[in-house]
């Protein structure tokens, strides 16, 4: 007999599965991985501080750092953006900065979700002129049909279709973040 679907699956607004638990876990091993191998040699000349984007990074955030096997610092940034839920407008504003410098320090900027690039366009840009030692991106999603700005992603989860997902950190009006899959409404 077939098992119930779990609890959030029977809930009002259920979700389709995109992406299971199982398949992100392998996939955010691998980044882990090849983070450490890629700042292992460089540890020494500089700290390795790894910044969430507020909210939506902290799940795949906390997945990631413990498959980095360097002591690496963590720190958030908080972000709006204005515009709807579901596009972004290109204006984003700092709602809560850093609470340490990052000058001289080699920092992974952690993202949800690549979607028209705007967000991430001018957080690379704005950190880069606060003088890190280096600055790279990893973002779980990538949604490159709706891109308007290019941008370089060093770690990337996965690309997926023109979906409005949710789960895994991702939110519909600030819910769902803890859905361990990622999801789009069906
Ligand atoms: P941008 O369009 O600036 O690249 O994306 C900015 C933000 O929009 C992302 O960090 C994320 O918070 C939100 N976003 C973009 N696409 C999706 C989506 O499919 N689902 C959810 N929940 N948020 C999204």
């Amino acid at each position: 007999m077939a098992a119930l679907p779990p609890a959030w699956n029977r809930s009002p607004q259920p979700f389709a599965e995109l992406i299971s638990a199982g398949v992100i876990a392998a996939r955010v091993a691998e980044l882990g991985a090849q983070i450490t191998a890629e700042y292992r040699p460089r540890i020494e000349e500089a700290e390795v501080v790894v910044v969430g984007v507020l909210k939506g990074s902290v799940i795949f955030l906390a997945d990631l750092v413990r498959h980095i096997g360097l002591p690496v610092l963590i720190d958030f940034i908080g972000i709006s953006s204005y515009g709807d839920a579901t596009s972004s407008s290109g204006v984003v504003q700092i709602t809560q900065d850093l609470s340490r410098p990052i000058d001289g320090r080699h920092v992974v900027l952690v993202e949800d979700i690549v979607d028209t690039g705007h967000t991430v366009h001018y957080l690379l840009e704005n950190i880069a002129t606060r003088r890190p030692a280096s600055l790279k991106l990893a973002s779980l999603l990538h949604k490159p049909a709706r891109q308007q700005r290019a941008v370089k992603i060093d770690y990337l989860g996965f690309t997926i279709p023109d979906r409005f997902v949710v789960g895994y950190g991702l939110d519909v009006a600030q819910k769902y973040r803890n859905l361990p899959f990622i999801g789009y409404e069906s």
